[in-house]
């Protein structure tokens, strides 16, 4: 199998799947006051500070959730029940992953005045059209760092630190889901006051994230009951997938910057095969991350090309998983020609991926668009 839909998710690494096993073994409940609770309680707190090292904060910090669904969802409506009672302006954009974009359609109908920032032109956002949607009556912005569909990276530390220093009691939120671990985030750096991440898409387990809530900010708990992770998410403590995360992140913290380079160099070559193919359109030009890309392949059908790629081993998506073969509002708002967007397919790599990978992909398509060719003759 040749797996390029990373974004979508990752392939747990064995140190990850060893660290899940160990943290079922340990099987004490961490609110326990014997030894058992204890000793799961300390895997829980180890990857605590696991996390809060790799985003440069402290462990008290950082709350383990469900995923980023749960963080995003737990970050844009506790800003609102903290503040959105007395200020009405949310603001965010028109590229959200829906993880925030249907939190930000409720907010609406609660009756907040929503402001989404759309690309220019060009496809891309810039900090200052961000900073001037926001004003006085603004309780909250909420920016992506990495575009799941098409990995362009949103100028976020410019916009929020801008924001910042003219409105410091605006909330900033950042979803960092595509960008954690792969790209360096640091928590004082984007001047987010709160930080979405999540387990599986850095080989860790599905069904585990985290969010970031900077010490003095105070946000209400979304999940009541028993009162763990300090009263802010009630719920016992998912401790084998908190130790797959945690070993996910030790996993990658001391090789961010290598790995980057490593996704460059196959990103170039992947522009570089698709040229040679001819018929290919790369859709996103701006800062992007080299982990994902979206292309167009002339006169072919996603769902078609996704299923023709399959039957070769080879795993890619049409779009993002999330809109399941729907036309993708997103790449729209990219700007993305109208007549590419049938024919997008996204390519996403892992840190296991190679050119190899990439040749069979490349020679995959060449015998599609062949095929395609010998058909309209
Ligand atoms: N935000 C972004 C940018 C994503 O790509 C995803 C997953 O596709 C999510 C949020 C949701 O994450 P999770 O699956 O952990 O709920």
């Amino acid at each position: 199998m040749i797996y390029l839909d990373n974004a979508a998710t990752t392939k747990p690494s064995g140190e990850v799947c060893k660290a899940v096993i160990n943290g079922l073994e340990v099987f004490g409940n961490p609110s326990s006051l014997h030894r058992a609770g204890l000793d799961a309680e300390l895997l829980v707190t180890h990857a605590r500070e696991i996390v809060a090292e790799s985003l440069g904060c402290q462990a008290e910090e950082i709350f383990f959730t469900s995923g980023a669904t749960e963080s995003n969802n737990t970050a844009i409506f506790g800003a609102y029940r903290s503040q959105g009672k007395r200020k009405k302006r949310a603001v965010t954009t028109t590229v959200e992953h829906p993880a925030v974009a249907r939190p930000f359609d409720e907010l609406e109908r609660l009756g907040c005045e929503i402001v989404r920032i759309s690309p220019d032109e060009n496809g891309s956002i810039s900090a200052g059209d961000i900073l001037r949607a926001v004003n006085e009556d603004t309780f909250l912005v909420s920016c992506m760092l990495v575009n799941n569909e098409t990995g362009a990276v949103l100028p976020v530390e410019k916009a929020f630190s801008m924001i910042k220093k003219k409105y410091p009691q605006v909330i900033t939120h950042c979803d960092c889901v595509q960008g954690y671990m792969k790209l360096p985030v640091r928590t004082k750096k984007l001047n987010a006051d709160m930080i979405s991440v999540s387990g599986h898409k850095i080989y860790g387990p599905k069904g585990i994230g985290a969010l970031y809530v900077r010490k003095g900010l105070h946000i209400p708990p979304f999940m009541l009951g028993g009162g763990q992770e300090r009263g802010f998410r009630s719920g016992t403590e998912s401790v084998p997938l908190i130790c797959g995360l945690g070993a996910a992140v030790e996993q990658l913290k001391d090789s961010i910057g290598e790995n980057l380079e490593k996704m460059r160099a196959l990103d170039a070559y992947l522009a570089k095969r698709c040229m040679e193919n001819g018929g290919i359109s790369i859709n996103y030009a701006g800062e992007k991350s080299p982990y994902i890309n979206s292309i167009s392949v002339q006169g072919l059908k996603s769902e078609v090309l996704l299923h023709f790629l399959e039957e070769k081993g080879i795993y890619v998506s049409s779009g993002s998983a999330c809109s399941k073969g729907k036309k993708s509002g997103v790449l729209q708002e990219f700007r993305i020609p109208v007549q590419d967007l049938d024919t997008t397919l996204r390519v996403s790599f892992a840190v296991t991926t190679t050119e190899a990978d990439i040749d069979a992909l490349a020679d995959a398509l060449s015998i599609a668009q062949q095929k395609l060719q010998k058909l309209r003759r």
